[in-house]
């Protein structure tokens, strides 16, 4: 594949924009090389500078559940922007948008939009102290619940305790109140909680991680910590950024049956356009700004043609709950071919999928956690990513992200991508 536009346009970003990016994982670095620029999308196809065509695996890294380009979220967004893009000031399509949220997703009465899963966490976060009048919080290791301060603390260097910043410019102030624990590690979470009585507001998790590849909770991870949470007077609360209408209509609450007490919501809720949100019951949701003190706001939340898009998404997706099953069927098919050819050219791997979420790790152990996760080998990665790339086939530049399967695939395409895995193992 021939790439000279993409790295010709690379180099006049790189003029203009940090890194020539605006997201880092954007920038190949995990991979090298020079990150390809996008022209077009429709359906499971990406269309790129130089004419190349690729079978999408990121899809706007969980989004475009139903293919790019998706007609009824097309429309949508067309039929507002032509009555005005932007008015701070009420409109119907909200109430319509949060009523079908509230409907689909179980345990919540409220729901807040906001304007990216980043802020949808750091607003639950902040809930959750306001609420319960405590500071700490606990986060897993290897789980991503965007760029606010209190979220960019990294696992390692004896981290029981207090956290250390991963970022300048995240205060030690900031960082220790978040407590770092294992995911799938009870014991770890009760030791935090005994270390730090009556300290803790809440524990954060993304139900299944999809920011270390894709890990599942294992052995009732998520029942035990519901358990614990209500022993000691601590809010949990589910970052379903990717996971939220994409595992299920009601995510990964309802997949697992578990209660989370305020859910964090981005990705697939606003079809493609820049949203997030947060839900919770009455009780919790009350103490939000204007009917209680936790304060919280944006110019831009509601905005019409974000809640357009996302309200013909979630349409879609509560019209047809089959949906959810094709996905997972498409996924086990993906992660058997794969699996099949990688055994079959003696390459040492491991795959984890739930639902929709599909990584593969190259290494034979199992993946249960940051640890484990960041054992894989990175350069059979990077020639895996390579190589698909040549073959036609995009998966994320990182191997520390899950793969986002979409509707829009056909078995044809998943056929083309299994080819391509035995090609790339095979040279
Ligand atoms: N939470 C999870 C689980 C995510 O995967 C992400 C982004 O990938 C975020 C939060 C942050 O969302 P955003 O990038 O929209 O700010």
């Amino acid at each position: 594949m021939i790439y000279k536009r993409s790295s010709a346009l690379f180099a006049e970003a790189e003029k203009v924009i940090p890194g020539g990016v605006n997201s880092p994982v954007r920038a190949f670095k995990g991979v090298g090389g020079t990150p390809i620029f996008v022209k077009e999308a429709k359906g499971a196809y990406l269309y790129d500078e130089d004419g190349n065509k690729l079978i999408d695996y990121i899809n706007s890294w969980g989004p475009m559940i139903l293919g790019h380009a998706y007609q009824p979220v097309v429309d949508a967004v067309v039929e507002k922007a032509k009555k005005g893009t932007s008015f701070g000031m009420p409109t119907e399509i909200e109430t319509e948008i949060a009523e079908l949220a509230v409907s689909m997703v179980p345990n919540i009465d409220k729901i807040r939009f906001v304007n990216s899963g980043t802020e949808a966490c750091m607003s639950a976060v902040r809930l959750a102290r306001g609420f319960t009048g405590k500071d700490k919080i606990v986060k897993f290791a290897g789980c991503y619940h965007g760029h606010s301060d209190s979220f960019l603390i990294q696992a390692g260097s004896g981290a029981s305790t207090f956290g250390t910043p991963n970022s300048p410019g995240v205060t030690q102030g900031t960082a220790k109140d978040t407590l770092l624990a294992h995911y799938n590690d009870i014991d770890n979470v009760k030791e935090l909680i005994a270390a730090n009585p009556n300290e803790i507001a809440c524990i954060i998790i993304e139900p299944v991680a999809g920011n270390m590849g894709c890990v599942p909770p294992q052995n009732d991870f998520l029942q035990k910590l519901r358990t614990v949470c209500d022993e000691n007077n601590i809010l949990l609360i589910f970052d379903e950024v990717m996971t939220g209408f994409r595992l299920a209509k009601g995510g990964a609450q309802e997949l697992f049956g578990i209660k989370a007490d305020i859910v964090c919501f981005g990705k697939v809720i606003g079809g493609g356009l820049p949203v997030g949100a947060f839900a919770a019951r009455n009780e919790i949701m009350n103490h939000l700004a204007p009917l209680g003190p936790v304060y919280q706001a944006g110019t831009l939340s509601g905005n019409p043609l974000a809640m357009a898009a996302g309200l013909a998404m979630l349409t879609a997706l509560n019209e047809e709950p089959e949906i959810f099953n094709r996905l997972a069927e498409k996924t086990e098919y993906l992660h058997k071919g794969i699996a099949k050819v990688l055994s079959d050219n003696n390459i040492t791997h491991t795959i984890n999928r739930v639902g929709s979420m599909i990584s593969v790790h190259f290494d034979e152990a199992e993946v249960v956690d940051f640890t484990t996760a960041a054992k894989g080998n990175n350069d059979t990665f990077k020639k895996f990513f390579h190589g698909l790339l040549n073959e036609g086939v995009y998966i994320a530049p990182s191997a520390f992200e899950t793969w986002f399967i979409t509707d829009a695939l056909s078995y044809d395409d998943l056929d083309f991508t299994i080819n391509a895995v035995n090609k790339v193992a095979k040279g």
